[in-house]
């Protein structure tokens, strides 16, 4: 094990913000793991994955472990028409996701092209179109850095919610996800499961279909099909972080009461409300709504702001981004300006969504 000192983090976060790690070492086998404890020493260490949901405001001095254990296995339970995928940590989620459903497997199509890491995607409960990572998840490996043990999480432990589980508390600070299991449906059965019914996915699969001469039907659709879908939502949508810096959506949609949404409503006619389901397979509808954030930012005047390099996306109100040489903090304080005017105009408090470090 030989840790790199002074590293450019610049290609290995989405925004391309310029910030060193004093040291950093790159765990691809778990065998690493207790010399990579010595190496430590009691200190906390930060744990990279595909820097896809950070923005770095400083250099890095704590020790920067970049998690790269690959691997994948399967197992198929025909009886119960269930897979379980094995999936170690450092694996590309996309590469995941493409490679599901060229197997048949059904319940990731919604999630295609989110960028990162395997082992991130339970941290924030990765979720699009109707979909998030609690649908199929089953159980996470960890390895707790300070104490030298495993722990094996299930669905309650990992306690998911929107955007949010026990891995962003301050107790889970010295865990390593290592490997996560995931449960899908081995084979698709008609439209059985599919989620088609958020926001305009549903017509983009048929204008897809349509263009396959496959008609307008949305009958016997495939699992990869909708994938496809949100492949081409999305790319039309988002920027590409490899051509401009950032991270995916940098503010939390906000979730409060059904009042609060009604009496916003009232004040501001046209404001979208979405009831939210709760985080699992059972999906169920709670009493709270969800405000789109994009719409907030928008109506706020935000959208194509610049400050520098540092700006809102011109088409995507909720995506900032970096245009050039923008600094960690350029980029902070444009959130916060947005934060407080977003405050003053609706009484609502935007939670940023990345990690700020
Ligand atoms: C263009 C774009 C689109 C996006 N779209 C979506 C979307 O639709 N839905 C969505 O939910 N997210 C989206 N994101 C955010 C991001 O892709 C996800 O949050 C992703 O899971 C982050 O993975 P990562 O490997 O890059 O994590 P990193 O950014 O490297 O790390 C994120 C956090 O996870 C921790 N971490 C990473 N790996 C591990 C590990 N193995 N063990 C313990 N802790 C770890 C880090 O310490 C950090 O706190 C988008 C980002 C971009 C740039």
């Amino acid at each position: 094990m030989k840790p790199r000192t002074n590293v450019d983090l610049r290609t290995l976060n989405t925004f391309g913000v310029a910030v060193l790690a004093a040291q950093l070492v790159d765990l691809e086998f778990e065998a690493q793991l207790p010399d990579i404890r010595q190496w430590l020493a009691g200190r906390t260490a930060f744990i990279l994955g595909g820097g896809s949901n950070l923005l770095l405001t400083r250099d890095l001095t704590e020790p920067v472990i970049r998690v790269c254990l690959r691997g994948r296995s399967y197992q198929i339970d025909s009886s119960i028409d269930a897979v379980r995928l094995v999936v170690g940590a450092g694996e590309s989620w996309h590469e995941l996701v493409t490679w599901s459903l060229e197997m048949g497997f059904q319940g990731l199509e919604n999630l295609a092209l989110i960028p990162g890491t395997v082992g991130a995607a339970p941290i924030q409960n990765i979720g699009a179109y109707g979909a998030e990572l609690a649908d199929v998840f089953e159980s996470v490996r960890v390895f707790d850095l300070a104490h030298g043990t495993w722990l094996t999480l299930g669905p309650q432990d990992c306690q998911f919610s929107y955007r949010d589980s026990i891995f962003k508390q301050t107790r889970a600070a010295h865990w390593l996800i290592c490997s996560v299991t995931l449960r899908l449906r081995y084979r698709a059965h008609g439209n059985d499961g599919l989620k088609l019914d958020y926001g305009d996915l549903r017509s983009q699969v048929q204008s897809i279909r349509d263009m396959k001469g496959l008609g307008l039907s949305t009958e016997g659709i495939r699992p990869k099909e909708v994938a496809e879908a949100v492949i081409a939502i999305r790319t039309s949508r988002l920027p590409d972080p490899a051509r401009l810096g950032n991270a995916g959506s940098f503010f939390a949609n906000p979730i409060i009461s059904r009042e609060e949404a009604l009496a916003l409503q009232a004040r501001f006619p046209g404001l979208p409300a979405y009831p939210v389901a709760s985080s699992g397979p059972s999906g169920q509808l709670g009493p709270t709504m969800k405000l789109p954030a994009a719409w907030l930012i928008e109506r706020a005047g935000w959208k194509g702001v610049r400050r520098g390099d540092a700006g809102v996306h011109a088409d995507h109100a909720l995506v900032l981004v970096n245009h050039g040489s923008a600094s960690g903090q350029q980029i902070r304080r444009l959130a916060e300006e947005i934060q407080r005017d977003i405050h003053k105009l609706f009484g609502l408090a935007l939670a940023i969504e990345p990690r700020v470090v």
